[in-house]
């Protein structure tokens, strides 16, 4: 009886309604260029039935390769609203990376920023080459019928021009549009509204997949906890492509905010922004806190203005140390601290400020605002359980456990691969794959990680991504690659290596990471090369993790 009132949940109606409640407000400014609402929603409206034009059909993917540019936020309601799934590519992945991710999705349209022309070229070749890996897998799979996306070049005012790729340029697509095109009404809410690749622990990459409703609930549950009030004035900092943007794309049309899109993440860019648009939040990994600390003197401006508060930063992605809260804090910025991933829609926990603690000194404030803190409205549960029991930790603040996880803000699960979705639950919980505590006022503390992955400046590296391309060098016998300390990027990889016995062949740690380059983006590349006789193992074989890891801390990087 209750059906027919039914409405399902969407983070489309917050454009809908931003245009209906603010249309003449700003939606949107690049580099002297201005959107209103109004513009904005007609944008995606035309842009959306291009793309009915092309036949793009209910669940087909989009995908896109796009720095933080009006049309990577546009497509977040565009392609939807044309019954699409959005899938934002990271751009600091490799061709490899790319045409691995094109595939699994079998995406029908490709949408490339000319700065990563090249990049995709590359990425749409190996699609197309019989002989490369890839195509040979897929040979052998049931994708063997994929056939390559639609390219869309984005032509955006600040992109650097270069070859030319494909037959369409999205500003074609808007003018060509129609206006008046009235989307479809979302029927079903479980519906999927966007595919997101994370790394996670294996080297395949895994499409996580959210719904309408999620994005929806994720939305607003984030403008709550962060106490998000009207008008604000958002920069950019934080890549859409990370869980769009940890869901302030949808939510900056539920505020009737303004976006302040920004190509690159540099100090003079975010200190300018800053001055010249009167930006109130942002969002970033803690690497863009040493980004602004390392600012030039003529890239500077204050902050610290009287009587203006301080801007809001949301950062996660990785453990922002507390000296570093405490700096970026005397410039005029106000952390909030979250913890997520992208299985959880971006923030699962925030570091939920207690007035009382306003009254301690600086740098025991810093200390509590670098814990992860609590549960966001759409993580129904939080616990953190022992990992052979699975029973409760004790709330002792010293306790070790794995951090699980449980709600409306979890994805559907992986595309495409049910081993990995009932992997990744147990019992009805998520498990994060992350070691922590809890404390006695009931706040998480992360201290260690059980996957397989390491946090480069917020990117994640896979350790067996990187481990089995060392195996594939013709020299090497064991590979493990775990994280160790770096000043600048929080972790980066180091490898241990055993080589292979019978051969004279020296080889030194120069090569071994001169290999590196040539195979993998440069950011996953070891920044140390450790040999060893043998590598440690655990009884049952088990390269020793763990023991590596402790011996990769000591190491320093010049
Ligand atoms: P994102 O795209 O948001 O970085 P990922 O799925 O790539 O998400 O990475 C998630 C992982 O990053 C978490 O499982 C955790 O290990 C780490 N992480 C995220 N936020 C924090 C944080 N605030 N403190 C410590 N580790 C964090």
């Amino acid at each position: 009886k209750w059906e027919a009132n039914y409405t399902a949940l969407t983070p489309l109606t917050f454009l809908m309604r931003a245009a209906a409640c603010y249309a003449n407000r700003t939606s949107l400014i690049h580099h002297g260029t201005r959107f209103t609402w109004a513009h904005t929603y007609h944008r995606c409206r035309r842009l959306a039935f291009s793309l009915r034009a092309l036949n793009i059909a209910k669940n087909d993917v989009v995908s896109v390769l796009a720095p933080n540019i009006p049309a990577m936020y546009e497509m977040h309601f565009a392609v939807p609203m044309a019954g699409a799934v959005l899938n934002t590519i990271n751009t600091r992945l490799d061709a490899k990376n790319i045409a691995t991710i094109l595939r699994h999705s079998e995406a029908r349209v490709f949408f490339v920023d000319y700065e990563f022309v090249g990049k995709a070229r590359e990425a749409l070749r190996m699609l197309m080459d019989n002989n490369n890996n890839i195509a040979a897998e897929a040979t052998n799979q049931q994708h063997c019928s994929f056939s390559l996306p639609l390219v869309i070049v984005i032509d955006d005012i600040n992109s650097p021009t270069g070859i030319r790729l494909g037959e369409l340029e999205y500003e074609q697509m808007i003018h060509h549009g129609n206006p008046n095109y009235v989307p479809e009404v979302v029927q079903d809410e479980w519906a999927p509204i966007a595919l997101n690749y994370t790394s996670g622990t294996t080297s395949e990459p895994k499409g996580v997949v959210y719904s309408h409703r999620g994005a929806y609930l994720s939305t607003l549950s984030m403008i709550l906890g962060w106490e998000m009030g009207s008008e604000p004035v958002y920069l950019w900092t934080l890549p859409m492509f990370h869980c769009n943007g940890w869901t302030f794309t949808w939510g900056m049309a539920a505020r009737g905010g303004t976006n302040v899109c920004i190509r690159t993440t540099a100090a003079g860019e975010i200190y300018r922004s800053i001055a010249l648009h009167n930006v109130t939040h942002m969002c970033c990994a803690p690497i863009v806190f040493n980004i602004i600390l390392e600012a030039k003197p003529s890239e500077r401006c204050d902050i610290k203005l009287k009587g203006k508060p301080p801007v809001e930063i949301l950062t996660g992605g990785a453990p922002p140390p507390a000296s570093l809260l405490e700096q970026i804090e005397s410039l005029g910025f106000h952390v909030t601290h979250a913890y997520g991933m992208t299985e959880a829609t971006g923030p699962a926990l925030v570091c939920e400020w207690q007035k009382k603690w306003n009254m301690l000194p600086k740098q025991e404030q810093a200390q509590l605002k670098a814990r992860q803190g609590v549960s966001v409205l759409t993580i129904a549960d939080v616990d953190v359980k022992n990992l052979d029991t699975m029973e409760s930790v004790p709330r002792d603040g010293k306790t070790m456990g794995e951090i699980v996880l449980k709600g409306s803000g979890i994805m559907m699960g992986y595309f495409k691969d049910h081993q990995a979705t009932s992997k990744a639950f147990g019992n009805g919980w998520f498990r994060t794959g992350d070691v922590g505590v809890i404390h006695p006022d009931g706040y998480l503390e992360i201290k260690d990680r059980s996957k397989d992955v390491i946090i480069s400046g917020g990117e994640n590296i896979s350790s067996v991504e990187v481990e089995s391309l060392l195996y594939r060098h013709p020299r090497v016998l064991e590979a493990a690659v775990v994280a160790m300390p770096h000043p600048r990027w929080g972790e980066s990889p180091c490898a241990f290596v055993s080589l292979k016995k019978n051969s004279n062949d020296h080889v030194s740690e120069a090569e071994i990471i001169g290999y590196c380059r040539k195979n993998l983006p440069h950011f996953m590349v070891p920044k140390v090369v450790k040999f060893m006789e043998e590598l440690p193992k655990t009884s049952t074989g088990k390269i020793q993790k763990f023991e590596l890891r402790v011996m990769a801390k000591a190491f320093v990087v010049s």
